[in-house]
């Protein structure tokens, strides 16, 4: 699956957009729950909807089956999120949600998490809010100007508070790193 012609450059757009409006630089690291908060979301752990125990017992069955997951409840927006995965995992979570919301995906596919149905996207959807989502946590101007201060995708990753998975893949894609290598040689 391919995104959309000019799908790339408006998300790095709307990374500098967003962060305005939250009175940061382009280049500052994103905290998806301010983010989610500025957008009227609430974030909620499923821990607080249903056991520990039974998310625990879902994920023996289906592992990763559950990451997080958006629902509309009377015109509110409400993205539930796994906690037990990693703090990086949830960033990223949090950020694939909100960019569905961003993005204006329609909910259409109900699916079930422990017989609760919960909606959700088309395939193609999930790749543009994955590929959003990664854009908004990491920006190409915040890419490089971690570049430029010389850092590598592991701290890149710790000081976004995002996978290693999802730094190594943006600061491979966007190229920043070459972009460097070629000004200072
Ligand atoms: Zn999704």
């Amino acid at each position: 699956m391919t995104l959309p012609r000019g799908f790339k450059a408006n998300a790095e757009r709307e990374a500098t957009r967003l962060r305005k409006e939250l009175g940061i630089s382009p280049a500052a690291p994103l905290d998806v729950r301010q983010l989610a908060e500025h957008m009227g979301v609430a974030v909620v752990s499923a821990d607080r909807l249903v056991d520990r125990a039974r998310l625990e017992e879902l994920e023996r069955l289906q592992a990763f089956s559950f990451s997080a997951a958006t629902f509309d409840v009377r015109g509110n927006s409400y993205v539930v999120t796994n906690p037990l995965r990693s703090e990086g995992r949830i960033f990223s979570d949090i950020a694939h949600e909100l960019s569905h919301l961003l993005l204006k995906h329609e909910l259409s596919e109900i699916r079930e998490l422990d017989d609760v149905p919960f909606r959700t996207c088309q395939p193609n959807e999930e790749e543009e809010a994955t590929a959003f989502g990664g854009t908004l946590l990491l920006p190409r101007a915040l890419l490089l100007d971690a570049a430029r201060r010389g850092l590598k995708p592991d701290a890149i990753a710790t000081e976004n508070r995002v996978t290693l998975e999802m730094a190594r893949y943006r600061y491979n894609s966007t190229g920043v790193a070459k972009q460097i290598t070629r000004r200072s040689s």
